[in-house]
């Protein structure tokens, strides 16, 4: 018999670990997956929000610093999620940053921001993969979850570096779910639409001077927004929710794309 559990306890027992958990997408996960009866672990560089959240959140959330730049600490994190609770179930490679506004031209990409930007949203995430995967494969099971974006499905969005860092998320994802698959652990990425986050607005503020972050985060959502398809954070925590829990056991190396039909417009004009 098929039993359908829709709002609550789909992630009951189960040991979460999410970068980039103490702000906009990575905090609306938080929430999400404690709501379903998860244990969090907040991996994050803000030391000043990531203790906030996790306080806010309640006893079901920790806080460790990670900056997924540092292989080492992406570890340690991850060895906090097992001491803490003695395993770690789902792995949820986050953070990301978009970088500097840069001239339009390919032809005056500066390569140093295109390493930076790299090294967080491609290396940190295959850094994630990795360390979750050592701990996982012994056990059999485990979901990864990784973020990649709108900007990784179509040319013309977003700074170079961003969208090409993200454009190799799916990519990533298949690969090592073409490995991960005879060992009981799946991975899957979400591409979520514009939806307003400090990343966003900070990210949109810089073709908008003067405007106050209330007026950007406004134009954000607007973006996102098509044909009355509102976007919120809980959008993209309920599809994480779903690629987490065993709901979505015959899932890997999929892309889901949570953009209210965002990317399906042939023009597109930001
Ligand atoms: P956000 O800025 O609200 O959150 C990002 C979090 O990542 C912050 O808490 C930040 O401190 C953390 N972080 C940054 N660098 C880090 C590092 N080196 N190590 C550890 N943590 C680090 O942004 P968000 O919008 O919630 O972004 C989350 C993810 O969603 C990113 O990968 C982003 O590219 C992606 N995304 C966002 C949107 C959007 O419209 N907001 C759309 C598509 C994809």
């Amino acid at each position: 018999m098929f039993v359908c559990s829709h709002t609550k306890n789909r992630l009951e027992g189960k040991v979460a670990l999410i970068t980039g958990g103490a702000s906009g997408l990575g905090k609306a996960a938080a929430h999400k997956f404690i709501q379903n009866g998860a244990q969090v672990i907040i991996a994050d560089i803000n030391t000043e929000l990531g203790p906030q959240v996790a306080n806010d959140l309640g006893p079901s959330a920790h806080f460790v610093r990670c900056d997924v730049m540092n292989e080492a600490q992406v570890a340690e994190a991850v060895e906090a999620a097992v001491a803490r609770h003695g395993k770690l179930d789902i792995m949820y490679n986050n953070a990301g940053i978009v970088g500097p506004v840069l001239p339009p031209s390919i032809a005056e990409l500066d390569l140093d921001t295109f390493d930076r930007v790299m090294r967080i949203n491609v290396r940190g995430t295959v850094a994630g993969i990795k360390h979750a995967a050592r701990v996982m494969i012994p056990v059999g099971s485990g979901s990864i979850l990784c973020t990649a974006s709108m900007s990784g499905l179509l040319g013309g969005l977003g700074p170079h570096p961003y969208a090409i860092s993200k454009f190799t998320i799916p990519g990533i994802v298949k690969f090592v779910a073409s490995e991960l698959c005879r060992t009981g652990v799946r991975i899957n990425c979400i591409s979520p639409g514009p939806i307003a986050t400090p990343l966003s607005v900070g990210q949109i503020a810089q073709f908008y001077p003067g405007a106050t972050t209330e007026q950007v985060a406004q134009i954000v959502n607007g973006i996102g927004e098509l044909k009355g398809a509102k976007c919120e954070e809980i959008d993209v925590a309920q599809a994480a929710v779903y690629l987490a829990s065993d709901e979505s056991k015959y899932i890997t190396g999929h892309n889901l794309v949570v953009d209210g039909g965002f990317t399906c417009y042939k023009d597109i004009k930001l």
